[in-house]
């Protein structure tokens, strides 16, 4: 879990216009499982993001979330933490089966940026057995796709949209395992829209039960965002803006 070049809290924590971007809040603070909390030692996370802190207290309640909040804020962690969390709490029993239920679902817009949300999530899940990411993007053959499902267990999928619907809409035992879904993250909101992913959301909104947690993240929020926010979110979500 290296931090990427150019981000703002490689300078030392701050933003370009002078802002801290740490909050003053640990993340031990937050009663979440200790091997994660291991995890983010060795990831060098000691304090939240002011995105995470705003977040979290949210998520980790159980509610939904609409975040507003702009690149390099940490948005990862904050929706990563209680998607482990999720998945702690909802597969005692699935721990063991070769194919439990998908109980974390977060979309990307790009291959680049899934493949980044896996990687931490692979991080942060170094101490914890029997918890397992898989990524679903145009990046493998489809039919590569569904060996790794088979052989490899996982409880979080991070997926584009289009090689997900693939997925959902081919393969029956695939549908039958997001019957599971207890937590569905949409990241990087805006982005999915300026891609045309609207109609894609729209469907997959269809394929998952509705009672579960939505985590919907955006750096702004014009109209057409406003509106997929309301289809995936409770009517009751807090709406978490962290500027400056
Ligand atoms: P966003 O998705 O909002 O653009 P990221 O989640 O990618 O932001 O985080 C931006 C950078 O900050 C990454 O390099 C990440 O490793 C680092 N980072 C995130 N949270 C923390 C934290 N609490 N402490 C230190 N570094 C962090
Ligand atoms: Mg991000």
């Amino acid at each position: 879990l290296r931090m990427r070049k150019n981000v703002p809290v490689e300078e030392e924590g701050k933003w370009n216009d002078g802002g801290s971007i740490l909050s003053e809040k640990r993340f031990e603070e937050l009663g979440i499982s200790p091997m994660t909390i291991k995890a983010l030692t060795l990831a060098g996370y000691s304090k939240m993001t002011k995105v995470q802190e705003a977040t979290l207290s949210v998520s980790l309640d159980g509610k939904d979330a609409l975040v507003k909040a702009k690149t390099g804020s940490g948005k990862t962690a904050a929706f990563l933490l209680p998607a482990i969390e999720t998945v702690l709490k909802s597969s005692v029993s699935g721990r063991n089966k070769r194919i439990p239920p998908i109980v974390v679902l977060i979309l990307c817009p790009t291959r680049e940026l899934a493949s980044q949300t896996t990687a931490e999530a692979n991080a942060l899940l170094k101490h914890h057995d029997g918890i397992g990411v898989q990524t679903l993007t145009g990046g493998r053959r489809f039919k590569d796709d569904q060996k790794l499902l088979e052989s490899d267990p996982c409880q979080i999928i991070v997926a584009t949209p289009g090689r997900l619907l693939d997925h959902i809409e081919n393969k029956s035992g695939f549908s039958v395992r997001l019957m599971g879904l207890k937590m569905l993250v949409i990241d990087e909101a805006d982005h999915l829209l300026d891609l045309g992913f609207r109609k894609d959301i729209e469907k997959l909104v269809d394929c998952i039960p509705r009672q579960r947690q939505t985590l919907f993240f955006s750096a702004a929020i014009p109209k057409e965002v406003r509106r997929v926010s309301q289809l995936v979110l409770d009517r009751e979500h807090v709406f978490v803006d962290t500027v400056g």
